[in-house]
């Protein structure tokens, strides 16, 4: 079966009702037909039809065995490290990595005697320099945020399998419409579903695909115990939304790749990062493992510009955090989501207070185009 057809495709219709939507069981519990004796779900918490159907669908399209949905990207996150690491571990992130995970780490893990080192992984050589006795675990972006530099993830596989360590990607900016970790083997994929597989900026939610029996059935004895699940109403609104995930995609790649051109042909934008453009570093690496390049595009706007001024002439790019809906918005990394970085340590990773990332929606190239034209103009 392709993409496509998965996302259709991936639960039957109704057996009792003939239903081509899946119900909402908005419950908390279920009758058994004698103490202990249950049909397969006791507690919502623990287990729900419509959540099932939700994760058997991200399974599908991640070519993955497994996945398990949280109520947030960050809830889900959260969980691996709750599952898989005890005091005294050690993990390697990149040093780019999301501001909510990096606040995770910082300020939750390390209390509890996790120890994380942060090198750019982008080069290999980091990452293997980087693990000592203690590593148990990668954890990766690619694409980063906001640089859009790549991993190469045939390699970082098997430098985690020659050292017996988890390798997890968050997988949030490519979506599995354009990249599929699991295929190179990678342990855990994590996907933030309130970016592109919700894509329309309405419902939080995040998930967890896996291949393995084994690691699905700690990842899903602690989706229980710790408790943070996607609601049965979520979990439907994400399934039905994430339904249009190819249709969207497709067109978020190619207006991406048009603005991406566009700026790197005008001179206010100094520098424009996109991983499907020729000029980027790492655009070989891109071909091999992306199979498109994301509606994620930054770019380095020349100081000459009076940036606010910029941002108000706008009319079709919001000035709004997040990602991946259908609606193009506008952002400055260093005032919004990157804030909470010290100044210092942004400059020395490439994020400067004119850097600015935009996350390209469905609408005409040519309108999104024009809009940023005469913004830069007046
Ligand atoms: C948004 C995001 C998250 C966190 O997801 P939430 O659903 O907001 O909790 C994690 N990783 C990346 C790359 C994200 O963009």
């Amino acid at each position: 079966m392709k993409f496509e057809t998965k996302l259709v495709h991936s639960h039957k219709e109704d057996k009792e009702t003939g239903a081509v939507v899946p119900a909402i069981y908005e419950t908390t519990t279920y009758s058994q037909e004698k103490a202990g004796k249950t049909k397969g779900y006791d507690y919502t918490r623990t287990d729900n039809p419509t959540r099932k159907i939700f994760e058997d669908f991200i399974a599908k399209i991640e070519n993955g065995k497994h996945a398990l949905v949280y109520s947030s990207g960050m809830a889900a996150i959260n969980n691996i490290f709750i599952s898989l690491l005890k005091t005294g571990d050690n993990i390697i992130s990149c040093n780019d990595i999301y501001g909510g995970t990096y606040r995770s780490f910082e300020n939750e893990w390390r209390k509890f005697g996790i120890d994380i080192s942060y090198v750019d992984t982008s080069e290999l050589k980091n990452v293997r320099k980087a693990i000592n006795d203690k590593t148990r675990l990668i954890f990766i972006e690619t694409p980063t945020n906001p640089l859009l530099k790549l991993t190469d993830l045939e390699r970082l596989v098997k430098i985690a399998k020659s050292k017996n360590l988890v390798s997890v990607v968050d997988n949030t900016f490519a979506s599995p419409y354009n990249q599929k970790p699991l295929v190179f083997g990678v342990d855990i994929v994590v996907e933030s579903t309130t970016k592109y597989i919700n894509g329309h900026s309405t419902v939080i939610g995040g998930a967890l695909a896996v291949s393995k029996d084994d690691l699905y059935e700690k990842l899903k004895y602690h989706q229980n115990a710790f408790g943070a699940v996607q609601d049965p109403i979520a979990s439907w609104l994400n399934l039905m939304f994430g339904k249009t995930l190819a249709l969207r995609m497709k067109k978020i790649n190619r207006n991406a790749f048009h603005i991406a051109q566009y700026l790197e042909n005008n001179s206010l934008a100094e520098k424009v990062y996109y991983p499907g453009l020729k000029s980027h570093p790492q655009h070989e690496l891109a071909k091999r493992q992306m199979s498109g390049y994301s509606g994620i595009v930054s770019f380095e706007l020349k100081k000459t510009v009076d940036l606010n001024n910029f941002l108000k002439k706008l009319k079709y790019f919001t000035t709004a955090e997040s990602l991946g809906g259908i609606e193009s918005l506008i952002e400055v990394p260093a005032l919004m989501t990157h804030a909470s970085i010290p100044k210092k340590t942004r400059e020395k990773n490439g994020i400067s207070d004119y850097l600015i990332r935009v996350s390209v929606g469905i609408e005409h190239a040519s309108d999104l185009i024009k809009d940023l034209s005469r913004a830069l103009k007046e």
